[in-house]
C-alpha cells in the first residue's frame, strides 16, 4: 500500500533528508587516500548522533541477510555496487567510492547516495559517475503529478543504457516514509506510461546504479551484504529522496 504524505509530513521528511545530506557531505569531505571506510562511518554516525537522529541502516536485518547491517553508512568501493560494509579498508588513489546513508528523525526516514573518486580520477570513472547523476536527474524530472512510475523508470534506464552501461537487475528505488522501504518499487528501467500514477504526497527514493562494462550481472559477496559486479568492472550509485508535489518534484535530501 502506498502512503500519501501530508504537507506537514513532507516538511518533517525534509528535516530527516537534510541530515542525510549533512552526514554524506561530512563523510565525503573526509574520504581521502589512506582513510578507512570505518572512519567514514564514524563521521556519519557522529552527525546523526549530534542531531539526536537514528539510522534506518544500523541493525537493519532483512530475511535474506545473514547478519544485521552493522553501520549507518554503506561504503561500496570500485566493483562493489551497493551495500558495502564499512570496514578497515583504506582508500587508495583512484578508488571509486559510493556512499549511501539514511536517517530517522522524528519518526521519518531519509535515504540518499553519492559516488565520487578519491585522489586522481580515471576519466572513465568520471563518466560513469556523471551518468548515474544524470540518470537520477532525469528520474527526478519525470517524478511529476500525472506521470506514472514507469515514466521515472524509463527516464532513468534510458540515460544509463544509452551511455552503454549495465543496470544490476532486481535493484532500484522505493517508496519511503516512516520506514525506509515502502511501496511502490521504483525500477531503474521500464516502460513509459505504465505502473502506478504519481500523486501529490508520494515520496520516493530514486536510485540509479550503473555498471561500467554494460553487464547487468552481480552477486552478493561472502559478507552477505556487499553486491559486486560479476566481471569486476566498476559501478556508481546516485540517490535522492524526492517528494512528488503539485508544484513539481522536491528533493528532500539536498543540503
Ligand atoms: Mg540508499
Ligand atoms: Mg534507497
Amino acid at each position: 500500500m502506498v502512503e500519501i504524505k501530508t504537507d506537514i509530513s513532507i516538511e518533517a521528511m525534509r528535516e530527516a533528508g537534510r541530515l542525510v545530506a549533512q552526514a554524506l557531505t561530512a563523510a565525503r569531505e573526509a574520504a581521502s587516500v589512506g582513510v578507512s571506510l570505518r572512519e567514514l562511518d564514524r563521521i556519519a554516525r557522529a552527525v546523526l548522533d549530534e542531531a539526536g537522529a537514528g539510522s534506518p541502516f544500523l541493525d537493519y536485518h532483512p530475511d535474506w541477510a545473514p547478519i544485521p547491517f552493522p553501520a549507518v553508512l554503506c561504503a561500496s568501493v570500485n566493483d562493489a555496487i551497493v551495500h558495502g560494509i564499512p570496514d578497515d579498508y583504506r582508500l587508495r588513489d583512484g578508488d571509486l567510492l559510493s556512499l549511501d546513508c539514511g536517517a530517522i528523525r522524528n519518526g521519518w526516514a531519509g535515504d540518499a547516495a553519492v559516488s565520487f573518486t578519491v585522489g586522481r580520477a580515471r576519466p572513465e570513472d568520471t563518466r560513469l559517475i556523471d551518468t548515474a547523476e544524470r540518470a537520477l536527474e532525469a528520474g527526478i524530472a519525470a517524478a511529476v503529478v500525472g506521470n506514472r512510475i514507469g515514466d521515472i523508470a524509463h527516464a532513468v534506464g534510458r540515460v544509463c543504457r544509452s551511455a552503454g552501461y549495465g543496470l544490476p537487475d532486481g535493484f532500484g528505488g522505493h517508496g519511503i516514509g516512516r520506514s525506509m522501504h515502502e511501496d511502490p518499487g521504483v525500477p531503474n528501467e521500464g516502460r513509459p506510461g505504465r505502473g502506478m500514477a504519481l500523486r501529490h504526497g508520494m515520496v520516493l527514493a530514486i536510485e540509479p546504479m550503473v555498471i561500467a562494462s554494460g553487464s547487468d550481472d552481480h552477486y552478493t559477496a561472502r559478507d552477505g551484504w556487499t553486491v559486486r559486479t560479476v566481471d569486476g568492472s566498476r559501478a556508481a550509485h546516485a540517490e535522492h529522496t524526492v517528494a512528488i508535489t503539485d508544484d513539481g518534484p522536491r528533493i528532500l535530501t539536498a543540503l
